[in-house]
């Protein structure tokens, strides 16, 4: 078997009974990382040195048996997490050649746990997108094809694409994403694994680049749901540093996995039935419902009657935070400068030279709807909307346990299918943008594949820091879902 063959939770188990070292299995991930990266372009930067150097800390470790939960796992950081002493680009040329000082919450805590990191991955430029096509240094490729027509390049969903792809072609075990609006569950449903966005406040934002800061949740990818859980109860915690951190125990999410969902009360938000969405998609959340039916939940229609109004309060509320995050790169103080005839000069060409076009049009909007004579029409109307469709969210689990929908309307489109329309690629967050409006846990787990092949991922959603009834039903669903697949360009693959 291929080290690159192994889940997370198997290969942890491996680790501890030696029956590898962790160099071996490092070297293994490198040695994927040097094959297929060229193609995929899922890393923006790989940190070989630094892999060597934490895995020989975790061989010495779990050779005296100790080592924390992740000793030895190499996981792919999505390139929008700080990372002392390593490049950090958030996909942008305005950052230019930044190297952080200082490194983000969530990654010190997985360095703190013994985690191997392999290198930063790709993303949309800032996280702004749904497709990794917007990045600085090129898109990321689907490591999935569509049967029929295996020389289209799909895309790997976004923002987080590049963590996503390297989870599902064996680069890594695990990844590091965020989620705005989607972008760790629409990728991950694009490429065919696991990933959820923990409850708002749960994991820190210390150290994550900001694009919407009441909206920017980190989270993980896996391959399996419990793989998900073992990530999530390391990169959690309360950090002080980020004054929306919430100060609560952190359960234990793998043992959550093993629960059973009898008697667990299941919702089907009627508004989520959009039109346009494929029959397929469709027809996988009745089969999702089916298995947790037989499972023992029971399944109850339950109404979140703004979810209409979840895109535009979204597309108002993300843009008005992004262009006063956005204002701090003027070419003075880190990142890339263009000289000018004066200091007014030097702003503009530094910002006209290192944003890219759907930046540009994020910052206009945000500035457009917080601008006088605006502000109360567009911006403060929107806040009072996410206050409407948080209390959607906790209307509904008075009467349910946890949601169940899809994680998107269609599966993994080609590349500049959408890119040419902006609006066409923002209706692709329809069902995920609520959960990050109303700061409520979710997770995308592969539920099955479409007609060409493609997988499509379903959506458990739960109460504010009701991680733990997420992973008990995203299990339950993973077991009976079966899915097996696996994408045609991955590590070990005799096609590629
Ligand atoms: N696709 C959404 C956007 O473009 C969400 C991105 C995200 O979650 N970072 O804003």
């Amino acid at each position: 078997m291929n080290l690159t063959d192994f889940g997370l939770a198997a290969a942890r188990l491996a680790l501890g009974r030696r029956e590898f070292s962790a160099r071996d299995l490092t070297l293994a991930h490198l040695a994927a990382i040097e094959a297929l990266n060229r193609r995929l372009n899922a890393f923006i930067t790989v940190t070989a040195e630094q892999a060597l150097a934490q895995a020989a800390a975790a061989d010495a470790a779990l050779a005296k048996g100790e080592g924390g939960p992740l000793a030895g796992i190499p996981l792919a950081i999505k390139d929008i997490f700080c990372t002392a002493g390593i490049r950090t680009t958030a996909a942008s040329r305005i950052l230019g050649p930044f190297v952080p000082p200082y490194e983000s919450a969530v990654t010190a805590n997985l360095r703190r746990d013994g985690a191997v990191f392999l290198g930063k991955t790709n993303l949309d430029e800032f996280a702004m997108g749904s497709s990794t096509t917007s990045s600085a240094f090129g898109s990321t490729e689907n490591p999935w094809k569509r049967r029929q027509d295996p020389e289209i390049r799909l895309v790997p969903g976004g923002s987080s694409g590049g963590s996503a792809a390297a989870v599902a072609a064996h680069l890594a075990l695990g990844a590091t994403g965020t989620d705005t609006g989607g972008s760790i569950r629409q990728p991950a449903s694009f490429c065919g694994i696991a990933g959820i966005k923990p409850t708002y406040g749960r994991c820190s934002r210390f150290g994550v680049v900001a694009f919407a800061s009441s909206l920017d949740h980190p989270g993980p990818f896996g391959r399996s749901v419990e793989d998900c859980a073992i990530l999530l109860r390391s990169m959690a915690g309360h950090d002080p540093r980020d004054s929306t951190s919430v100060d609560v125990p952190v359960p234990d999410y793998p043992a959550a996995c093993a629960r059973g969902i009898r008697g667990l009360r299941v919702g089907v938000p009627r508004e989520y039935r959009v039109e346009g969405m494929a029959g397929e998609i469709e027809e996988m959340w009745q089969s999702g419902l089916g298995w947790l039916r037989e499972a023992g939940a029971t399944i109850v229609d339950v109404s979140l009657p703004h979810t209409k109004y979840g895109l535009p309060t979204y597309y108002i509320v993300a843009p008005a935070e992004a262009s006063s995050n956005l204002a701090r790169y003027d070419g003075v103080r880190y990142g890339l400068r263009v000289p000018g005839e004066d200091l007014i000069d030097l702003y503009e060409r530094t910002r006209g030279e290192g944003f890219g076009a759907e930046v540009k049009r994020r910052i206009l909007m945000g500035t457009y709807v917080l601008s006088a004579g605006y502000y109360d029409a567009y911006y403060l109307k929107a806040q009072k909307v996410r206050a409407l469709i948080l209390k959607d969210f906790t209307d509904a689990f008075a009467e349910v346990d946890a949601l169940l929908a899809p994680t998107a309307p269609s599966a993994a489109f080609a590349e500049g299918e959408k890119t040419e329309d902006p609006v066409t690629m923002y209706l692709n967050d329809v069902f995920t943008v609520p959960a990050d409006l109303a700061g409520v846990p979710a997770i995308s787990v592969p539920a099955g594949l479409d007609a060409d092949g493609l997988p499509l991922g379903l959506q458990v959603i739960g109460p504010p820091f009701g991680e733990e009834v997420v992973f008990t039903v995203a299990a339950a669903l993973e077991r009976a879902a079966g899915f097996a697949a696996l994408p045609a360009i991955r590590a070990g693959s005799p096609r590629t």
